[in-house]
């Protein structure tokens, strides 16, 4: 008798969409996942075993540690102290050290900038003072921004003129003393792109083809792959991608948030994990963002990251919409993540695909019709 196979087991800290897109992409690999979240009804937890446990909870993550051949994160804002704790048992990636600069934005816009990725102008801000400080060399229009525990837009308020200063402190002045603000200058960019990359165990790097993104409230709601025009931006924003990567020693998939500004990159954020912009990869490229970065924490291969076709994918923020129209488009891909309805949530998409742009644009304008989205749609036509 043979003796009993053990199959890998992935440790996953949060467990939203993204943990629950892991899992789906884990399984044929051969790979189990354990996911720990705070939230018994974590979405992840349909199609994983689930510990539902605070992440600060020390004995809950020593065995989760001892259950799981490696862990990582479906959450940038894990606290680091959580990360820095399991490292110490069970292999942790990405490091807690790059976990802990993709935290901080302060620390992320110093390294883009050392890294050769120019930044928006942007200064820290402690006090009040230090925000009229700001204000005079920064300028307006600017957002202030917490330095840490943003994202989707939270914990920013948009400064139009100097009057909005005082409520701009009301909003977030508490945010400076706990975790520091950054003002940064607002960039009216011609349009936003990112970059989403791998990095494995051996440092083989690639990166998926520059998406375009549209964003409402500061949350993403369309993405385009490839993004159009982008012969010379692919080139610079992997390199810059790879840069950023050796720098931090990174393990698993990370992406580039980046603006356009007179046909220049600007560095916005960088997400430490798998992120929404790259969910058409599911469908539309050849490996997954999410296949890619459990090879990459495994040490296994990765896989190709060429796109198969043109992809669009749409958002589903708050409640999904009827689903009929969507899977009556040939190529096009329901994603339910099994959440509850919520304003502001992300609770699905869909991911529409073709082989060329012409058909691409005409499927997802049928979808967007039902959906009143025909304003986000006309983007994909004009950029042509
Ligand atoms: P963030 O959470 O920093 O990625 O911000 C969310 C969205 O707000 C971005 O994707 C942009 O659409 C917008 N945004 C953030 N920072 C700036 C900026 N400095 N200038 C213009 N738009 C910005």
């Amino acid at each position: 008798m043979n003796a009993p196979r053990r199959q890998p087991v992935l440790g996953i800290l949060g467990g939203g969409q993204l943990a629950r897109m892991l899992a789906v992409a884990a399984a044929p690999l051969g790979v189990k996942t354990l996911v720990v979240d705070s939230a018994p009804d974590a979405c992840a937890g349909q199609v994983a075993p689930l510990i539902a446990a605070d992440w600060t909870d020390n004995d809950a993550l020593a065995r989760f540690a001892g259950d799981v051949d490696v862990v990582t994160f479906d959450f940038e804002n894990v606290p680091a102290e959580s990360a820095q704790r399991l490292a110490e048992r069970v292999d942790v990636f990405p490091a807690p050290h790059a976990l802990a600069v993709a935290q901080d934005r302060l620390a992320e816009k110093t390294l883009f900038r050392e890294c050769g990725l120019s930044t928006p102008d942007f200064m820290t801000v402690d006090t009040r003072q230090d925000l009229d400080a700001a204000l005079a060399k920064v300028g307006v229009p600017a957002i202030l921004k917490t330095r840490r525990l943003g994202y989707d837009g939270k914990g920013q308020f948009r400064i139009r003129s100097l009057d909005d200063a005082d409520a701009a402190w009301v909003e977030l002045g508490a945010q400076a003393q706990a975790h520091g603000l950054i003002l940064e200058a607002f960039v009216p960019f011609e349009r936003e792109l990112s970059v989403v990359a791998v990095r494995g165990r051996d440092g083989d790097f690639r990166t998926w083809p520059l998406t375009q993104n549209w964003h409402t409230d500061g949350v993403l709601s369309l993405s385009l792959a490839p993004a159009p025009a982008i012969e010379q931006l692919q080139e610079r924003a992997t390199g810059l991608a790879r840069t950023l990567a050796e720098r931090l020693n990174y393990v698993g998939v990370f992406a580039l948030e980046l603006f356009v500004k007179d046909g220049q990159l600007l560095g916005n954020e960088m997400a430490p994990r798998v992120h929404n912009s790259g969910h058409w990869t599911i469908e539309g490229a050849v490996t997954s963002q999410f296949e890619n970065h459990v090879r990459a924490v495994l040490g296994m291969p990765l896989g190709d990251t060429s796109a198969r076709g043109f992809s669009v994918m749409f958002n589903w923020i708050g409640d999904l919409p009827d689903a009929t129209q969507v899977l009556a488009t040939p190529d096009a891909h329901w994603h339910d993540y099994g959440k509850q309805p919520r304003a502001g949530r992300k609770v699905g998409h869909a991911t529409v695909c073709a082989r060329d742009r012409q058909l691409l644009t005409s499927r997802a304008a049928k979808i967007a019709q039902g959906l009143e989205r025909q304003d986000q749609i006309a983007p994909l036509y004009t950029k042509e």
